[in-house]
């Protein structure tokens, strides 16, 4: 693998961000190949950088179309595409171009929260280079209407650190992880959440599953129960916290929000929205922004406001919500 230079940028940034340059690098390191790190400090929420694929193809794909598309791509690029790790090398079971094309590819759409997968993928200069973790330091979001990814920082990441995203639904358990690493990447994941073991591993575990269980119910509109609802996304809050993965806390807001806009509480609506669209602005940018904003200031305009029995809830920071955590975190 070539190493990139920063200046590579320049070709694949949207226009009109031309001059813009990100603060990272990209080099060859030992024993994991190719690690893109932070060539500044980069609070949580950090805009590192936007993206456009060289190209995308289906999720459905066969050698003509790859094919296909690396001929449209400039000479240039094709001799760059080329460079790319390939993790199918020595299996022989696919063509070098689809194994390089699968190796590096990145959704471009679908919703990690609610598990629903893009109809296409995307082969980036730099974000393609960035090696995984179960714990990533940065977030991609595909953002449609500029046909572009935009990497954010997920926590505070120190000047030299290695930039880390995650190229699987990172809600499942670590022997689940690994299978579908090693079955699509070829590779045993050593991060920091794969590497921990006894009780350690069990809380994990059990907190990613309770956040997959909590958003699958809630998208699956199975719960009618607003304040259990809420109880129960508070506990998926609290492990989000605890297993440092930010880029689900937007949508769970989202979630009490909905409970208590439909329960017709808007007080508390309306702290629960302003707390999505802080969380959404912070790993996603502000193309919902708008959005979120109109529900805050007016909950009542939200379609499914007052379709549930009427109740009196809770705010997201209410006091009333520790104890039952405290009972809760006993058990993850
Ligand atoms: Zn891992």
């Amino acid at each position: 693998m070539a190493a990139a230079t920063v200046s590579d940028a320049m070709y694949v940034l949207m226009p009109g961000r031309k001059h813009y340059v990100p603060k990272i690098d990209v080099r060859p390191l030992k024993g994991k190949g190719v690690a893109v790190s932070a060539q500044e400090d980069m609070p949580m929420g950090h805009f590192i950088l936007a993206e456009a694929p060289i190209f995308t193809l289906p999720i459905v794909r066969g050698q003509l179309i790859i094919l296909g598309a690396l001929m449209q791509c400039e000479p240039e690029y094709q001799t760059k595409f080329y460079e790319f790790f390939n993790c199918w090398d020595e299996t022989e079971e696919i063509t070098k171009e689809l194994g390089i094309f699968t190796t590096n590819a990145i959704p471009c759409g679908g919703d990690i929260t609610s598990g629903s997968l893009p109809d296409k993928e995307g082969i980036f200069f730099f974000c393609s280079r960035i090696n995984h973790s179960c714990k990533p330091n940065v977030h991609v979001q595909w953002v449609d209407w500029v046909h572009q990814i935009e990497l954010r920082a997920t926590r505070d990441i120190a000047y030299k650190d290695e930039l880390c995203r995650s190229y699987i639904d990172l809600l499942q358990s670590r022997r689940r992880r690994q299978q579908q690493l090693m079955e699509k990447y070829w590779f045993k994941c050593r991060c920091e959440a794969c590497s921990l073991t006894g009780a350690e591993l069990d809380a994990s575990d059990n907190r990613r599953r309770t956040v997959r269980d909590t958003l699958d119910r809630h998208f699956g509109g199975k719960c009618k129960d607003a304040h259990e609802g809420l109880r129960e996304i508070q506990h998926a809050l609290d492990c989000i916290d605890k297993e440092g993965l930010p880029m689900y806390e937007a949508v769970l807001y989202f979630f009490g929000f909905h409970l208590c806009a439909a329960s017709g509480d808007c007080d508390s609506a309306i702290q629960w929205a302003i707390k999505a669209r802080e969380a959404y602005v912070r790993m996603s940018g502000y193309a919902l922004d708008e959005l979120l904003e109109r529900l805050a200031n007016d909950p009542l305009c939200y379609p499914d406001a007052n379709t549930m029995p009427k109740k009196t809830l809770t705010g997201p920071d209410s006091p009333l919500w520790r104890r039952g955590l405290e009972e809760a975190s006993q058990d993850t």
